[in-house]
């Protein structure tokens, strides 16, 4: 076994308590002490991947470079860490059965009843090894999805349970992400669902090392000390995890509260560099004191649920820290946007991004948007299904092309500008079967996007099976629509530009995956300074 220490954090208490945050934070930690870490999470649903979630179910679809759909969590970790994930960061439990049933159709158990207890709870135990058999991290942190108690955790609980007593106490340990309530009739805060939550998890075998409490009030001395006593843990084990105004602030916070010393002492592990997270302090102090701030229009059709574009929140967020403004993302539901009430949702605003999405609903709000800010010169950026509805509206508007939709919509439409890819045509089976991951995309010499990544060549994720239909390439790259990237093996259209415009291009590919803290997208920063100006001019 290699020499990788363990890290597993699990969830009591209610969900949506941000154990992705806290795991990333702590990797943040680990990460700026010169570890090398990564994070793996485990989904307790049946889903293979998320892939075939609606966002309104379970947020944003996160994309690696390797092509998985995966949990919104790798998006965290890949923001934080600024290092890449890829399947093996994301399990489900549709992903662990799917597996042992294939083994079991292929006579592999030779003949065993084949069970939860062992074969599931095995299956379980290799994908948790499997990042460390690379040796290329000194810890990983694995995140149980869900809270204990839940039927669906208990093979992921006793697996875990059977790997910290393989691994042994000084290679493996547990972080309990759980919530201290504030009653406020009583003024008080509660620590008696921790306690059951801390038991349950006993019950499984399991000992939290570590307490990180949620809550909405400062834990006072005396609570921490009854915690610790109550819940088995040491008393500089009761971390505190305060709301926060941003994310950004948590790896601070569990820094100040020493999560990364508690954590390190218990595996017994010295920091190969002390952290002073100072590219980090730098981002926030940027992030806290902008010196502008502008809005910026969020077309799209799953507004309603802050996760469901969650990359692109982030990114935004990135991008405008790095040119010191504040980007107020203005929500606008594509479905409720048409010709009576356009100008008074777009006035205002310095800029607007029209969301990826699937299917019919909302397009033509989309459409409608795009034709506004067009005409008005307000910068534009539109990502997949919002580059796709750019070069409709471009052609209906511009062009005369009354009937130009995508077969996506209307499949007998009469002008498919936007059409099937030919590799798409056979596929049946929806999960994990759209174009994905990275692609290569070579740059025209004389465009914006060569300038703003300063690249001939750049690689980006992607998701999709719909495409600029080449037929219709000699009708619509006329007047000054430019197509200024393409896949080099395909010739597939991967950006449009429109020239005579301060700032207006469409990607077919995801950019906001890929943007960073450190490494905020280029096409994002690119695109909030041009927001800034047109905010700076309108004056
Ligand atoms: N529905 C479009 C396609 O499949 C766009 C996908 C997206 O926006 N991610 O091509």
């Amino acid at each position: 076994m290699s020499n990788t220490k363990y890290i597993f954090v699990t969830g009591g208490v209610t969900s949506s308590l941000g154990k992705g945050i806290i795991a990333a934070s702590l990797a943040k930690l680990l990460q700026s002490q010169k570890f090398s870490v990564t994070i793996q999470k485990f989904d307790p649903y049946l889903n293979v991947d998320p892939g075939t979630l609606n966002p309104y179910e379970h947020g944003e679809c996160y994309v690696t470079d390797d092509g998985a759909e995966t949990d919104l969590d790798l998006g965290h970790y890949e923001r934080f860490l600024n290092v890449r994930t890829s399947q093996a960061n994301n399990v489900t439990t549709g992903r662990i059965y799917q597996s042992v049933i294939e083994k079991e159709r292929r006579g592999e158990f030779l003949g065993k009843t084949v069970q939860v207890v062992p074969h599931i709870t095995n299956e379980i135990k290799e994908r948790i090894l499997l990042l460390g058999q690379t040796n290329q991290y000194d810890i990983i942190i694995t995140e149980i999805g869900g809270t204990v108690g839940d039927i669906e955790s208990l093979p992921y609980i006793e697996a875990v349970r059977q790997l910290i007593y393989e691994l042994g106490d000084n290679n493996a340990m547990t972080i309990h992400l759980t919530l201290i309530p504030f009653l406020s009739a009583a003024r008080e805060l509660k620590t008696k669902p921790t306690q059951h939550s801390v038991k349950t998890l006993m019950e499984s075998g399991i000992k939290a090392d570590v307490l990180v409490c949620r809550t909405e009030h400062n834990l006072s001395e005396d609570l921490r000390k009854k915690l610790a006593l109550f819940c088995n843990v040491k008393y500089e084990a009761v971390i505190q995890s305060i709301d926060v105004d941003t994310i950004y602030d948590v790896p601070i916070k569990m820094q100040q509260e020493k999560l990364d010393q508690v954590v390190l002492n218990r595996l017994n592990l010295k920091p190969l560099e002390l952290s002073d997270l100072k590219q980090w302090k730098r981002f926030l102090k940027k992030y806290k004191n902008p010196k502008a701030n502008i809005k910026i229009g969020l077309v799209g059709k799953y507004i309603e649920l802050q996760d469901s574009y969650k990359s692109i929140r982030e990114a935004f967020i990135h991008a405008g820290a790095e040119n010191e403004v504040n980007v107020e993302v203005v929500n606008i539901h594509s479905e409720y946007l048409n010709e009576r009430n356009l100008l008074e949702k777009l006035n205002q605003i310095d800029g607007i991004l029209v969301a990826p999405g699937f299917g019919e609903r909302g397009v033509e709000g989309k459409i409608k948007s795009i034709e506004y800010v067009r005409k008005n010169k307000i910068p534009f950026f539109g990502i997949c299904l919002g580059m796709q509805m750019a070069v409709i509206e471009y052609c209906r508007n511009e062009l005369g092309f009354l009937k130009a939709n995508s077969t996506e919509m209307i499949p007998e439409t009469k002008f498919p500008v936007i059409d099937l890819m030919e590799s798409q045509k056979n596929i049946i089976n929806k999960g994990g079967t759209m174009r994905l991951g990275s692609w290569e995309c070579v740059l025209s010499s004389d465009s914006l996007v060569k300038k703003i990544y300063e690249k001939k060549s750049i690689s980006e994720r992607h998701r999709h099976r719909y495409e600029f239909n080449e037929k219709y390439k000699n009708d619509v790259f006329v007047k000054g629509f430019t197509p200024t990237g393409i896949n080099p093996e395909t010739g597939l259209i991967e950006i449009i530009e429109l020239n005579n415009h301060p700032w207006f291009i469409g990607v077919q590919f995801h950019p906001e995956y890929r943007s960073t803290v450190s490494n905020p997208h280029p096409l994002f920063v690119s695109f909030v300074n041009a927001c800034l100006n047109f905010s700076i001019k309108k004056k």
